[in-house]
């Protein structure tokens, strides 16, 4: 449709940011609402809080320091005054003149004089005066504006949008389809869509400002629950296709659960068994299984997973197990095959990855096609070498390979074949209203509960000066027989040539040598005072040196260790040598391990009691936990180390504390969530995580299990017989259609199993 105010170029800068449609515009919401009707006044004012001010221009200058040039804007009220002061922001003189009202956002910082307010690079926008037409004046003052994201440049920044959003509303009046039925809303309390949409834009007069903030209004819940709504309802409809799809019926005979019993080396958890039971229970089923099997580092996954190999095995069909590394799929094969040695029967196994040499790696693709080989254990090689098997019946993966899995395991059996069963784990433990929506097509199995025997792991934080002290202390725990990992954030030199490694993002760190975007800083709680320290040490050139793990192994081999057996493990060893070395750990025959994150998944050593973590500052609270998860599996006391540099952020203070304060995976992983924000915590993309354009799953999870509720409910309508009660047929038609546009848009191409 033809928009007022989007020509072609204007179109094409739209479509850059990913707004193709009318619609798209008018779900683009303010990010912000600036109560334009009641302003305060600078002597309501108090430090640290932030604010929004309107005020006349007093004075503006460029000031051009040694380091940078600086814009400061003066603006005044009465006898007070409000200094505002942007870097690098010689793009602003000239901008304002003495007698001009501006509105600025942004943080109030202390000052020395309480008359002399300061605000470090603010938003701005200058008001209309009597010379700008009725319209800009109507939209811009006097109410509460919408402020939004520019969707480029300062043209179509917020003033532009105001004007055409408002006219887009105002052409569509009474026009905008509703896409879910009146019902619904009318049980929930919603209001319509066009009203909703309306009133996010512009609040009607008297609109509380709290709520309007935390998105919290009616309007804003309204749309928030339509787009959650539809991704449940979506979800929800993947899984019921999947139990109409054709799968193998696993038989749980007696003879079965012999050869369980036979290889358990110890007594399941009540957890244990009630996931088993879960997973038998869908293997049982005619229908594919999806499912995900969800527990701390620690909790006993693998041998889960190894039971229901088991299960598949005993049915005459072959399992896959596939290994986010080369390192953990060594691991798991050597403890498959130790444990499978108990059994009477004799199991065929085989190992493959992608640094096999060709020869092995041709003779156990041709095992694994002719069905001698049974239990298949790999890395991402399993797909990549295009292996097909004979009789595929369960694949077991990790998270991190889901998507590549569930969209390629049809290549992996034979055309015709039913398809196998798929269990999905993970050891990032999921705050479950994420687990709810970036799972919603499996179904969830919790480990709750760790295996009996284990002491809490004590984790201290130790300044990097008094490292003699934690040498010392390896030393005298490898004097008791025990054995200690050290990691370090590199395997050597830059940081650059490690792609493998994940970086938390560490604010001080990654600050560009120019100031942040204002709103940036503002959410990360950062004060002026750390921006200048950031900007000064950004423009004083020192590079932090990190040590690496190269450099410590031989360090520490000929200095604090010397005498120890000492080994390094790193991603650029040859797969070979990471096997012996592991083995070699294994075995007890090195004593500390220097090495990087490769460690940081599933290697298991209970022996292993100490975990020293050097720059543990610059880890994600997900990797820390990680890493901590490889001590503490066994009876014997554990330690984790989280030695730290001179300058931690304060996020990274945080992550520090909580990492003492706590050993819960779930509260850390909320923690985590709420400080990165979903998109980081998962790394979107590659997570499937869909961008939203409304819902904020940290903020929104009431609404998520509303929506989830909802999505069943109204699927299960035609079943029960209930159609009427969840909307007319044309109603009920309405939402299919939209959710058909909807998942096409956002979530069609996320996966396709
Ligand atoms: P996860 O994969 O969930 O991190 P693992 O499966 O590696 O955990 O198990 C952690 C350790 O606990 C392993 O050494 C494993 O042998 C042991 N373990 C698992 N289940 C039990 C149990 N029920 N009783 C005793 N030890 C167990
Ligand atoms: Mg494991």
């Amino acid at each position: 449709m033809y928009v007022r105010g989007v020509g072609p170029r204007v179109a094409e800068m739209l479509a850059a940011k990913g707004i193709l449609t009318a619609e798209d515009l008018l779900y683009h919401l303010p990010f912000r609402y600036e109560d334009r009707q009641n302003p305060r006044s600078l002597d309501e004012l108090k430090p640290g809080e932030m604010a929004s001010v309107i005020a006349e221009v007093r004075g503006a200058a460029l000031l051009r320091t040694k380091r940078m040039p600086l814009f400061e804007l003066t603006l005044g009220q009465g006898r007070l005054a409000l200094k505002c002061i942007w870097f690098n922001a010689t793009y602003l003189d000239g901008k304002f003149h003495a007698g001009q009202t501006v509105a600025v956002y942004g943080r109030v910082e202390p000052s020395r004089s309480t008359s002399n307010l300061k605000m470090i690079q603010p938003q701005w926008e200058l008001l209309p005066d009597a010379s700008d037409d009725a319209e800009t004046r109507l939209l811009e003052v006097g109410r509460i504006t919408p402020v939004y994201e520019s969707l480029g440049g300062s043209r179509l920044a917020s003033r532009w949008q105001r004007k055409v959003i408002f006219n887009l509303l105002e052409c569509l009046r009474g026009a905008v389809p509703e896409c879910l039925p009146r019902s619904m809303l009318e049980r929930l309390g919603l209001p319509a869509r066009e009203q909703s949409l309306r009133e996010v834009h512009f609040p009607p007069e008297g609109t509380s400002a709290p709520e309007l903030q935390a998105r919290g209004t009616a309007a804003h819940r309204r749309l928030i629950f339509e787009e959650l709504f539809f991704l449940e309802l979506g979800l929800e409809l993947k899984r019921r296709r999947m139990r109409e799809r054709v799968g193998i019926a696993f038989a749980a005979t007696d003879k079965v659960r012999e050869a369980i019993r036979e290889v358990l080396p110890f007594h399941p958890t009540a957890a244990q068994k009630r996931a088993l039971g879960e997973i038998v229970g869908d293997m049982r089923q005619p229908s594919p299984m999806r499912r995900l099997l969800q527990g701390d580092v620690g909790s006993g996954k693998t041998i889960v997973a190894l039971q229901a190999m088991l299960v598949a095995m005993e049915n005459g069909y072959q399992a896959a197990l596939m290994a986010p590394t080369e390192i953990l799929a060594t691991q798991h094969y050597l403890a498959a095959r130790k444990l499978l040695e108990r059994s009477s029967r004799h199991y065929r196994l085989v190992l493959l990855t992608g640094s096999l040499d060709e020869d092995r790696k041709r003779v156990n693709r041709r095992l694994i096609n002719s069905g001698e080989a049974q239990l298949i254990i790999g890395t991402h090689a399993l797909i990549e070498e295009k292996v097909e098997f004979d009789r595929l019946g369960l694949i077991v993966v990790d998270e991190q390979h889901r998507f590549g899995v569930m969209q390629r395991f049809r290549l992996m059996k034979k055309p015709n074949q039913a398809e196998p069963d798929v269990l999905v784990m993970t050891a990032t433990p999921i705050p479950r209203t994420l687990a709810l929506s970036l799972y919603g097509d499996l179904d969830v199995s919790v480990l709750d509960e760790l295996p009996p025997g284990r002491t809490p792991i004590v984790t201290r934080r130790v300044p990097d000066e008094r490292a003699e002290e934690v040498w010392n202390f390896v030393r005298q725990r490898v004097g008791l027989g025990r054995q200690a990992y050290i990691v370090y954030p590199v395997i050597e030199g830059s940081k650059d040539d490690q792609p493998e490694l994940d970086f938390s993002h560490d604010e001080l760190d990654a600050e560009p040598p120019t100031a942040p975007a204002p709103r940036k800083a503002a959410r990360k709680g950062k004060t002026a005072d750390m921006l200048f320290k950031a900007l000064e040490e950004a423009g004083s050139g020192t590079k932090r040196g990190l040590k690496s793990a190269v450099e410590m192994y031989e360090k520490l081999r000929g200095g604090a260790l010397a005498g120890l057996r000492v080994g390094l493990l790193h991603g650029r060893l040859s797969a070979d040598d990471k096997e012996v070395i592991m083995r070699r750990f294994h075995r007890g025959e090195i004593d500390v391990l220097v090495a990087t994150t490769v460690i940081e998944v599933g290697v298991d050593v209970p022996n292993a009691t100490v975990m020293v973590v050097e720059h543990a500052e610059r880890f994600g609270l997900a990797q820390l936990h990680q890493l901590r998860g490889r001590v503490g599996r066994g009876a014997a006391k554990s330690y984790c180390l989280l030695v730290t540099g001179p300058r931690i952020s304060p996020v990274g203070e945080e992550r520090l504390n909580a990492m003492v304060r706590t050993q819960d995976g779930f509260e850390l992983a909320e923690l985590d969530l709420s400080i990165r924000g979903p998109g980081e915590f998962f790394g979107t993309r590659q997570a499937g995580l869909p961008d939203f354009r409304v819902a904020n799953l940290v903020r929104d999870r009431k609404l998520l299990e509303l929506a989830k509720q909802e999505a069943v409910r109204f699927a299960n309508a035609r079943v029960e017989k209930r159609i009427e009660a969840e909307g007319s047929e044309a109603e009920r038609a309405r939402v299919w259609t939209r959710l058909k546009e909807a998942w096409q848009r956002r979530y069609g191409l996320v996966e396709a199993g």
